[in-house]
């Protein structure tokens, strides 16, 4: 039975490569009828940000990737976050103790503050324990003595040196570390809070975790996490690894970082965040008008393509396509074009009461007061021209109140006394014409231009201008007709009197 865990740190908003992430635990736990967890790694007290963990909750929820285990969601192996479960983590280390694969080190900060001055390489490990202070050195009765005497110690990891380690990561192959090379990590903190490494895989295995899919920073400690599960005598049941390549910038080199967002104006967050200062504040994809479906798409394929040329995809295709062999090595190019096009390609396909019921608080916002049936034929006509939902509000404010400002251009091109005179007539044509409907409009409008013998390029770009101010509007007659004929008359009026006439 395959189960996944998402794993985040509250240290602030959720990267968006974070949701990714979640998006590969998602849809392989889906995809193998597996279980998919999430875990609070908050065992970092002075990285620990308010606010964050409900940040997390909320994206996964506006991405629609929910946690069948996990803080907020209830399930059999809670506590699922990590600082209610203290206990767990102190038992473990000492028990490691026991085993001979963990040891108690008494070293104060200051005197490793000191090694650290006096050796520029200074690591705690297999060369420089024995003449640290610790329970390796120190012996197991005054190792004792002086825990009870409530001196305070940490737990570290005992590397033994000279052996290779092998990582059979499913998307990197047989990834090779020196056990030579690694440290002794801290496992339990003189706070009694244990660090990242043992919470973490102590909870993969009490967990029952089948697979471990997360960034590739954390490759490294995966050398460290493969000794912890030996450790314990867990290898058996030890998951296999898949590290995901790291996102990109969308030009140049490097990771993309929370700094980018700034940069290149473009939400890295899946959320709105506010911080304490402007430069920890960021607009998320969902508050720049994102639609969750398009995000989906786009991270779906950082990193992953199933092959083939197609790559819209709802979640539920991408469940059954989902394949971590599939997953690139190399990193993942963040191109906000591609997610604006996503973006615009599902606010395109979404059906226009949905669509409605998104648009309805953003006109709500600018005080547009409009019936469901009105909103949904505007969102109709204006839904091809758009990127994101904001859009139906700002650029196609016109159908919500009158024209702010005409393309003086282009109307200058077009308006003359001739012209006018014929615009004046159909003005009055078009007051009184029934049906007021696009498709007889179109039809009488057309007669009346042959009638009159001038050429539509003259009077249909005019009628346009009049009733949304640009030349980009949408098709003229159905954007009439949802104006209906009180407004239509209105902006043709409106616009002679601009024009003196
Ligand atoms: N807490 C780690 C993080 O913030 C989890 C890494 C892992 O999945 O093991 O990404």
């Amino acid at each position: 039975m395959v189960r996944v865990r998402f794993a985040p740190s509250p240290t602030g908003a959720l990267h968006i490569g974070g949701v990714r992430t979640a998006l590969y635990n998602y849809l392989f736990a889906r995809q193998q009828g597996g279980t998919f967890i999430l875990r609070i790694e908050d065992t970092d007290q002075g990285r620990y940000v308010p606010g964050a963990e409900d940040y997390i909750i909320e994206a996964l929820r506006w991405v629609g990737l929910l946690p069948d285990e996990g803080v907020g969601f209830g399930g059999p192996d809670g506590p699922y976050r990590q600082s209610d479960r203290k206990e767990i983590y102190q038992k473990h280390a000492h028990e490691l103790v026991e085993r001979g694969h963990a040891y108690y080190a008494f070293d104060t900060p200051e005197a490793l503050d000191a090694r650290r001055q006096a050796e520029e390489h200074f690591t705690y490990n297999h060369l420089t324990r024995n003449g640290l202070s610790n329970s390796l050195v120190l012996g197991e009765t005054e190792s004792k003595r002086r825990i009870e005497a409530g001196e305070p110690f940490v737990v570290r990891l005992k590397v033994q040196p000279g052996r290779s380690i092998h990582i059979q990561d499913l998307i990197r192959g047989d990834v090779v570390f020196e056990s030579s090379e690694l440290d002794d990590k801290v496992l339990l903190k003189a706070d009694g809070m244990p660090t990242y490494h043992l919470a973490n895989i102590v909870d993969d295995h009490l967990m029952r975790i089948t697979h471990v899919i997360r960034g590739e920073e954390w490759l490294p400690s995966t050398a460290h996490h493969v000794l912890l599960y030996e450790g314990f005598g867990w290898d058996a049941t030890m998951p296999r690894f898949s590290h995901l390549p790291l996102i990109m910038k969308p030009v140049g080199n490097g990771k993309l970082s929370k700094r980018d967002g700034a940069k290149f104006g473009i939400p890295v967050f899946p959320l709105s965040w506010k911080g304490e200062t402007a430069e920890d504040s960021f607009e998320g994809f969902r508050e720049a008008g994102f639609l969750p479906e398009a995000v989906i798409n786009f991270l779906a394929l950082l990193g992953w393509h199933p092959g083939g040329d197609e790559d819209v995809f709802s979640l539920e295709q991408l469940i059954q396509l989902f394949s971590i062999e599939h997953i690139g090595k190399g990193g993942a190019r963040f191109d906000y074009e591609k997610a604006k096009s996503f973006n615009q390609k599902y606010i395109h396909a979404m059906d226009n009461e949905a669509l409605a019921k998104l648009v309805r608080p953003l006109a709500e916002a600018k005080g547009y007061q409009v019936s469901d049936e009105y909103l949904s034929k505007a969102v109709s006509l204006m839904k091809e021209r758009v990127t994101f939902l904001p859009d139906f509000v700002q650029t196609g404010y016109y159908f919500f109140e009158p024209v702010r400002e005409y393309d003086e251009e282009a109307l200058q091109k077009r308006w003359n006394g001739d012209i006018a005179l014929v615009f004046a007539e159909l003005t009055k044509k078009m007051a009184i014409f029934e049906p007021f409907k696009a498709v007889e409009l179109e039809e009488a409008v057309k007669v009346f231009i042959q009638e009159k013998g001038v050429k539509p390029g003259e009077i249909l770009p005019l009628l346009r201008i009049a009733l949304v101010g640009t030349m980009k509007g949408p098709a003229v007659f159905e954007t009439a007709e949802v104006l209906g004929r009180e407004e239509t008359i209105a902006r043709l009026n409106a616009l002679m009197l601009k024009c003196n006439v």
